[in-house]
């Protein structure tokens, strides 16, 4: 059993010089098995939590802990977290140009797995990979996410997340910009990975409508940098039905 422990995080950012504050103490716990919605507004630190867990050099822990099984992840190097087991997904990820798909995931399995993949079965293993995502076999050539549409960028994650096999995933909108035959293929890859039993995710959105097909143990409702809420699936159709105002106003 894995269990990711975010304490009291506290988390700054730059901005004309000078050390915003976005996160403003922010507690959860995600262990093995357990799917979380982390749901807000528009500009609340969403991404900004998933950036401080990622070690994005832009935001600044001011306080509070991160840990992986007591690990401290904040101390970790960007290849450490990998082998440690969490998989992160940012809202905007990264073009890699020159770098193609199939040899990114490659040189991200043989980091996580401590050895390269034997390439016979490498090559079965992606192929069925992108076939349940229906990606184009073509794909796998292509840089990573250069001129990739909102739907190619998040089939991507997903396929790395199949791939990679993580202890603790944290997906940061991976519902935007899709269109719903994109949005079911891509929950029902989310869905296999969690099928596994043990993988622990936080999901990251600002639509319910990804829950429709995620069906979330936990919920947490996130306002002006910190959980305003804590619930179960029955907080997400309270969303989906009031939205967020009600939270908004208490936080403010
Ligand atoms: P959300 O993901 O919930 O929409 P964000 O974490 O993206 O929220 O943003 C929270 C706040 O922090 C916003 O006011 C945003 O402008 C600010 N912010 C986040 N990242 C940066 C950054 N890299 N540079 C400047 N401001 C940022
Ligand atoms: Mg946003
Ligand atoms: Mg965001």
């Amino acid at each position: 059993m894995s269990t990711l422990e975010i304490r009291d995080l506290q988390v700054t950012v730059k901005t004309d010089g000078e050390d915003k504050p976005i996160l403003k103490g922010v507690d959860l716990t995600v262990n093995s098995g357990e799917t979380h919605a982390l749901m807000g507004p528009n500009g609340s630190g969403k991404s900004t939590l998933a950036y401080s867990i990622a070690g994005h050099p832009k935001y600044t822990v001011t306080g509070g802990s991160v840990t992986l099984d007591g690990a401290d992840v904040l101390a970790m190097t960007v290849d450490e977290r990998a082998r440690a087991g969490l998989f992160l997904a940012m809202q905007y990820p990264v073009e890699v140009p020159g770098v193609s798909v199939s040899n990114f995931l490659r040189t991200a399995a043989t980091a996580v797995r401590g050895e390269a993949p034997k390439l016979r079965h490498w090559i079965k293993e992606v192929k069925e990979a992108m076939s349940n995502l229906d990606i184009d076999p073509a794909f796998a050539e292509r840089s990573v996410n250069e001129g990739f549409s909102g739907g190619e960028k998040k089939r991507h994650e997903i396929l790395q997340m199949e791939l990679l096999k993580p202890k603790m995933a944290v997906l940061d909108e991976t519902d935007s910009g899709l269109d719903i035959d994109a949005l079911k293929i891509v929950s029902e890859g989310i869905n296999r990975a969690r099928a596994t039993g043990d993988l622990g995710m936080l999901l990251i959105t600002h639509y319910t409508r990804i829950l429709r097909y995620v069906k979330p143990d936990f919920v947490h409702v996130f306002v002006a940098g910190k959980i305003a809420e804590h619930g179960g699936p029955e907080l997400a159709e309270q969303l989906e039905a009031e939205g967020y105002e009600r939270f908004i106003k208490a936080s403010a």
